[in-house]
């Protein structure tokens, strides 16, 4: 890989003076000492003193086809040689070519792309598109869900971060729990029934006449990949239905092969109303997002203007990123790989659960997983808890500090370590990174 090497006192530069002007600068943070990355190539990072960390987060769970990888960068340069930014009124081959193909790879009606900047500005014209279609007004959300960090999504999404960051939540979004069967006691079946109770609840106390949409990640991620009930999503389907509420499904994270389907609604045999697409879009290689709606829901908008302008909607790179890296997942079979590959991870973390007392469950759809560590196996009492404060996060902290010694990057959040590599990743990348994890493990043992 060619790349243009710093200086030691470049780095030094970069690191300790440059850094003062960026507004929010993690080097601040007390015990965070972030890496400062060169290159990447692969599923590894390398910084500036040239030390190799695997990535096992695929940077935020989006870099699904890997780093560095050249024909996207080569894509992204052919497209800004003939037109760099045009604005959304006008036409470009590649937003045509990409929308084609977003439509031959979600199923049903769900055929019409308005293209967004990122996650978040996905979910939130997904929002604004129910709306305008159901003229309704509330938006049903779960707790420890995440939708993204602009003023309406934060208040969507159910993380307590977001919850408890934001005391001006924005109005019409209400939560609904569903609980999951590591600590249910009373089985699948009861498991699901209470699900479904509760939602219907819900949905009599709001009013179904005011409830716009439902939203929810189609598998869940960064909250910590908790499972749905078994049939639980066919079930919100049908009351989706029954009341005229659009399901909108947010594969921001769990899209693009991560959870070895194309979506990870696929597993649950549904077919949603809208998805809301970035992340594995461009595997991060340019921000960017997509909401696909049926064919239904765009055709009041065939005369009509929709009225979510955005300066960046359909930027032509972004296009151009986006097309090659779907290419890029069927030539190398990258969603084929993540269903082996997570399989293989499931193999290698049952065996590793019986020389940890401090892994508690694992949880994962191919390449979207977490460890989840517990004080005690019996009583499930978590490592550290939702929302900890930082007394509580002790052990986790020197759990996390570990694996990044030990070369390895990945997300640790509360009681969680994140299995999530790149989509290409190999079966000795994966005992490479899990025996880290494991060393990690241990001090919580
Ligand atoms: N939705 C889900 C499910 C996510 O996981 C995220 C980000 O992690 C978002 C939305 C927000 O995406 P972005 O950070 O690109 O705005």
């Amino acid at each position: 890989i060619e790349v243009e090497h710093y200086t030691r006192e470049e780095k030094d530069e970069m690191i300790h003076n440059n850094m003062e002007y960026v507004l929010f600068s993690w080097l601040k943070q007390k015990g965070i000492n972030p890496l400062n990355i060169d290159y990447a190539k692969g599923v590894y990072l390398y910084d500036y003193d040239g030390k190799r960390h695997i990535d096992f987060s695929s940077g935020l769970m989006n870099v699904n086809i890997g780093h560095g990888n050249q024909r996207v960068t080569e894509a992204v340069m052919r497209q800004m040689q003939k037109v760099s930014y045009i604005t959304p009124s006008c036409m470009t081959k590649v937003r045509g070519d990409l929308g084609k193909k977003l439509a031959e790879i979600c199923p049903g009606k769900l055929n019409k792309a308005f293209f967004t900047l990122c996650g978040s500005t996905t979910i939130e014209n997904a929002i604004k598109v129910a709306r305008l279609h159901t003229g309704r007004h509330k938006i049903l959300g779960r707790y420890q869900s995440y939708h993204g960090s602009t003023y309406g999504v934060m208040s969507a999404g159910g993380d307590p971060r977001k919850l408890s960051a934001d005391s001006q939540q924005a109005p019409n979004f209400v939560h609904f729990d569903i609980p999951t069967a590591y600590r249910w006691p009373y089985g699948e079946e009861a498991l699901l029934k209470e699900a479904v109770l509760h939602l219907e609840r819900v949905i009599a106390f709001e009013g179904p006449e005011n409830i716009a949409g439902i939203l929810l990640e189609g598998e869940s991620g960064s909250s910590g990949c908790l499972k749905y009930p078994v049939g639980y999503l066919k079930k919100v389907r049908e009351i989706c239905d029954k009341h005229g509420i659009l399901l909108i499904i947010d594969e921001v994270m769990s899209g693009f092969g991560r959870t070895g389907k194309w979506f990870g609604f696929q597993h649950h045999d549904i077919v949603p109303d809208m998805i809301g697409m970035a992340k594995g879009l461009t595997s991060g290689y340019i921000p960017f997002g997509c909401l696909m709606v049926t064919e239904e829901i765009a055709a009041k908008y065939d005369d009509v203007v929709l009225p979510l302008g955005l300066t960046y909607s359909a930027h032509p790179v972004a296009c151009a990123a986006a097309l090659e890296v779907l290419q890029i997942y069927e030539d190398e079979n990258l969603i084929e790989n993540a269903v082996k590959m997570g399989k293989y991870v499931e193999l290698k973390v049952s065996e590793m659960q019986k020389k940890h007392p401090s892994i508690g469950e694992f949880r994962n759809t191919g390449l979207l997983g977490c460890i989840e560590l517990v004080k005690n196996r019996e009583t499930k009492e978590p490592m550290a808890p939702f929302n900890a404060r930082p007394a509580e996060m002790a052990v986790m902290n020197q759990v996390a500090a570990k694996i990044k010694e030990l070369g390895m990057y990945t997300f640790v959040r509360w009681n969680y370590i994140f299995v999530a590599p790149p989509l290409c990743v190999t079966t000795d990348e994966i005992d490479e990174g899990l025996d880290i994890i494991s060393q990690a493990i241990a001090i919580a043992d």
